[in-house]
């Protein structure tokens, strides 16, 4: 069932997403070489408690973490570990927090030191996609516009689009109705309507789309090996389009 939030839903969903976007710019300056994604993730996790929050993808269907951290052709759902950061990985940091029963989800991918031009590219057009699917998020519209849109542009970048996962509608739950995938067909699916909140998620490849499951049953991971980026914002649809709820 895909909900109107009320005015005061969208405050307090304001708050949330305002929360995520604070860890992210807290969390930025350690993403270096030599620190450990379990330490990313304590320090994130902190952080979100400290700001009255709860980590809302820590106990999720089991999951053991705050943050979701993916490394290179990790393409969600890494688990924090002991694995060291290197120069030239790229690092998806994936950020829920829970504010008074509402929810906040954004990710965000970073690069360690220097990395090479092709590593660029693809994060520079993956962040672009996930604009151009913004750009369909208006009252009327539906929610096949958005995944044809990124589609499109992933396309003409030769970026492949992981299909198995997409966005979601957000709320008391982190993952709401509907779903909102990252490729489709325009005019097609739910229409969008004033007060509906969704996460917008594009996972781009440099390579093939493949995926395949690691053996911890949750770590995605994509079958060339070939690197992916992923850029994702929550946001409310408003009378003249949309506004960030994971932003400043
Ligand atoms: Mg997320
Ligand atoms: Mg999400």
């Amino acid at each position: 069932m895909i909900t109107i939030k009320s005015e005061r839903e969208v405050e307090l969903l304001r708050k949330a997403g305002n929360i995520v976007y604070k860890t992210h710019q807290y969390i930025k300056p350690f993403i270096k070489e030599g620190i450990t994604t379990k330490e990313l993730d304590s320090l994130a996790e902190k952080f979100i408690r400290e700001n009255e929050a709860t980590p809302s993808f820590k106990g999720y269907e089991g999951f053991p973490s705050a943050l979701c951290i993916s490394i290179n052709d990790e393409v969600v759902h890494g688990f924090p570990s002991d694995r060291v950061l290197n120069n030239g990985d790229i690092v998806t940091l994936d950020i829920g927090a829970c504010y008074k029963g509402y929810h906040g989800d954004s990710a965000w991918t970073y690069k360690v030191g220097e990395i090479d031009a092709e590593k660029a590219y693809l994060m520079e057009h993956t962040k672009k996609s996930l604009f151009i699917g913004l750009e369909q998020v208006k009252p009327g519209n539906k929610i096949g516009d958005i995944g044809y849109a990124i589609e499109s542009y992933a396309k003409e970048h030769n970026l492949g689009v992981v299909k198995e996962l997409c966005g979601h509608g957000v709320g008391t739950d982190v993952h709401e109705d509907p779903e909102v995938p990252n490729y489709g067909v325009a005019n097609t699916g739910p229409r969008l309507k004033v007060g509906m909140v969704i996460a917008i998620e594009p996972m781009l490849t440099l390579g093939s789309p493949e995926i395949y499951m690691e053996s911890n049953d949750w770590t995605v991971v994509t079958e060339d090996h070939s690197p992916s980026a992923h850029y994702e914002h929550t946001v409310v649809v408003t009378q003249d389009g949309y506004e960030i709820l994971t932003g400043e």
